[in-house]
């Protein structure tokens, strides 16, 4: 087997390539771009397209794609060959700098939100050099921005770049009046990805997972995750294999899987790579998620994303390990020896809770999808209300601060394992609370409340903007005081009174932090549908401008395109629980009771006097329950109907809300109750047990 060291990132366009095929000058000014964000100097294209293409013939590559994210979720490619004709009839293989910098894919059929009116269908792409170009299937990819022709961002990569551009220019405010050495701030994020596997076989055969990626009907098996006998358990044989593939294939791209393990769920996992700069994390996030897929089709299974893809069981999310560094390397949610003492970090812990406070619901929008709803608030998810987590020593040193009193500062404590063998251990600052929506970590912050299929790409937008617009005030305060030191302390102090109310230390999971978080006016809102409208509001919609995060308009269009995004969705479900109740669920309850009804009648022409009292219930209840299948079915149909009758995208997705979910939530049960009662032979599709499971 190849040693790790030599196949990783075999594939990847990067930093070592640049170095070993580009002149010095053009590798120091493509570095400059990388390293801190300068400009492009579109002269050295040519010469890094040359390079490109000679690296990635070399790797089998007969095509090159520029490849983007519009708002659809998932990445697009459109391929070009590089084949140029020679005179002589034969073919040369070329790719030029323009073609390195700029593409135009049409791109009428992606949505826009109304940006952009089909007949001036043009988007272009433009290369994104700080994130590594890669060759996958013969094909070199180079990861793009996509705009329209106006210059409107019709994709996630774009205001992406821009909210790190606009939290680095607010940052380096800032760290001027520390006096701190650094010429350019960055994010990172490292997202830990969670994911169900099950086998190919039995996911053919179901209507609702071919066609949704979610089980829209299924009764709960006799086990599911409550002997917690999956969460880190051993990893089964088959799943080892998956997992060892699927590490190498991103190893080959320069991704940097590290941990792997089970998750609560039976037949869940998580993978987690090594954090990297936000943009670059959310490029290899997105090519993360796709390799998943594909290595388990070579394993004969089927790699589920989807938030929920079974009821009762935990579903899958995204946890957005985020922190802000300078180009030399200085974490600045650092806490140093003394957090007490480390007013630097301290302003920027307060930064990021006040960002948290006055826009939280803008991560909670940033995040809402129709899949996530399910998670969100359910027993098992972050609640839909945002909070922060920030541990006991942290919390008290903010409580001193608040209160003027002196910080006692305990003792970094050395835990007792209680066995002499055992090394002792270093107490970490925080403790871990698995509850918390947005919990500091030591380092980072963790934003848990994504969804597993989601972009990270939203959420890190709203996050870096919302701190970015907190520094932005603190920045405005510093620079004119007379008094740096006092100035600084008295901010740190006003924002912890002012914010303190987003701060929620204990379980999450508990009913009466709901009602605690009403009183201190936390949003919660419980469904996109709820959340999405908000991302218009003035506070938001000025916030977001100010930063050249969005403009108006394309605030506008995000709202509509991830509005429909989610009536779509449900849209589809309900049209595939339709058709699976009307040609699967009723044909095989019919069969089975008449099955039964037929063995009552042959039973007591054989004893007339037999009571055929279990029979007879079956028989009865399951013909009650077509019934009622019937009349969801037919309900629902109805209801479809006329939520595809309104033009207004948000009274459209108020009707998915209230009435479509709640009908198909009906027939769910009826249909699950009849699965209860039919012979496993006549039920048309593999049932939980089999598909939890069965790798
Ligand atoms: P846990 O499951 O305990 O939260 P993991 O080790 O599974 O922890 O994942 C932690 C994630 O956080 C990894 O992706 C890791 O690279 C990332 N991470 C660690 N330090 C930082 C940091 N300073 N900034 C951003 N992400 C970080
Ligand atoms: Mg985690």
């Amino acid at each position: 087997m190849e040693k790790v060291t030599e196949i990783f990132g075999t594939m990847a366009f990067d930093e070592r390539v640049m170095k070993a095929m580009l002149s010095e000058k053009v590798y120091k000014s493509l570095k400059r771009t990388i390293d801190k964000g300068e400009p492009l100097d579109t002269t050295v294209a040519d010469a890094v397209a040359e390079a490109m293409k000679e690296w990635a013939v070399e790797r089998g590559a007969t095509h090159y794609t520029h490849w983007f994210q519009p708002m659809t979720g998932v990445t697009a490619e459109k391929h070009d060959s590089f084949i140029s004709p020679a005179p002589d009839g034969r073919v040369i293989m070329e790719f030029s700098g323009k073609e390195l910098i700029k593409g135009e894919p049409d791109a009428s059929s992606f949505p826009s939100g109304g940006l952009r009116a089909t007949f001036e269908a043009r988007g272009y792409t433009a290369w994104d050099p700080t994130s590594y170009a890669f060759v996958k299937d013969g094909t070199l990819y180079i990861p793009t921005a996509f705009c329209s022709y106006g210059g409107e961002a019709l994709d996630k990569k774009v205001p992406l770049l821009r909210s790190m551009d606009a939290l680095n220019v607010q940052a380096l405010r800032i760290l001027k009046l520390f006096g701190t050495d650094a010429s350019c701030v960055k994010t990172s994020v490292g997202p830990e990805q969670e994911y169900f596997l099950i086998p190919k076989e039995l996911y053919d055969k179901r209507e609702d997972l071919v066609m949704t990626g979610r089980t829209l009907f299924g009764a709960p098996a006799p086990k599911g995750q409550e002997m917690d006998d999956h969460y880190f358990g051993s990893i089964k044989p088959r799943v080892a294999e998956y997992m060892a593939d699927l590490d190498r294939e991103l190893w080959k791209l320069g991704i940097l899987a590290k941990t792997k393990h089970n998750e609560v769920a039976p037949s869940q996992h998580e993978l987690a790579p090594i954090y990297k700069t936000t943009n670059v994390a959310a490029d290899h996030n997105q090519l993360t998620m796709e390799i998943m897929k594909r290595v388990a089709a070579r394993h004969g299974l089927v790699c589920l994303l989807h938030e929920k893809p079974f009821k009762g069981v935990n579903g899958s999310g995204k946890h957005n390990n985020w922190s802000i560094s300078t180009d030399k390397g200085e974490n600045l949610l650092s806490p140093g020896k003394e957090p007490h003492d480390n007013v630097r970090f301290l302003l920027f812990l307060v930064a990021v809770i006040k960002a948290v406070d006055e826009y939280q619901d803008l991560l909670r929008l940033s995040v809402a999808t129709a899949g996530n709803d399910h998670r969100l608030g359910a027993n098992e998810a972050p609640p839909a209300v945002i909070s922060v987590f920030l541990g006991d020593e942290i919390q008290s040193v903010l409580d001193s601060i608040e209160n003027d009193a002196p910080y006692d500062s305990r003792k970094q404590s050395m835990m007792d394992l209680g066995a002499r063998v055992l090394p002792s251990l270093r107490k970490d600052t925080t403790d871990r609370n698995r509850t918390s929506p947005f919990a500091f970590t030591g380092n980072k912050f963790e934003f848990r409340a994504l969804g597993s299929s989601n972009s990270i790409s939203c959420a890190n937008i709203h996050l870096n903007a919302a701190v970015a617009e907190s520094l932005r005030q603190f920045a405005d305060v510093l620079e004119k005081a007379d008094d740096f030191d006092h100035a600084v302390h008295h901010l740190i102090r006003e924002t912890i009174k002012e914010h303190k109310r987003i701060i929620f230390n204990g379980n999450g999971y508990d009913d009466s932090w709901l009602e605690e978080a009403k009183k201190r006016g936390l949003s919660n809102y419980r469904t996109t549908v709820d959340c999405m409208p908000h991302i218009c509001d003035s506070k938001n919609v000025e916030m977001l401008t100010r930063h050249g995060i969005f403009t108006e308009a394309e605030i506008y269009s995000r709202r509509d395109i991830m509005l429909e995004n989610y009536v779509k969705t449900v849209n589809i479900e309900a049209l595939t629980m339709i058709d699976m109740a009307k040609t699967q669920i009723l044909p095989a309850v019919s069969a089975y009771a008449a099955k039964q009804a037929e063995g009552i009648v042959s039973v007591r022409k054989a004893v007339p006097e037999a009571r055929c009292a279990y029979e007879t219930r079956i028989v009865d209840r399951l013909s009650a329950l077509s019934d009622e299948i019937d009349g969801a079915v037919a309900d629902l149909t109805e209801r479809e109907k006329e939520m595809s009758g309104i033009s207004d995208i948000v009274a459209q997705s108020e009707c998915v809300r209230d009435s479509l979910i709640p009908a198909m939530d009906r027939l769910r049960a009826f249909a699950d109750e009849a699965e209860t009662m039919t012979a496993k032979e006549y039920w048309p599709f593999p049932t939980y047990d089999k598909l939890l499971f069965g790798v």
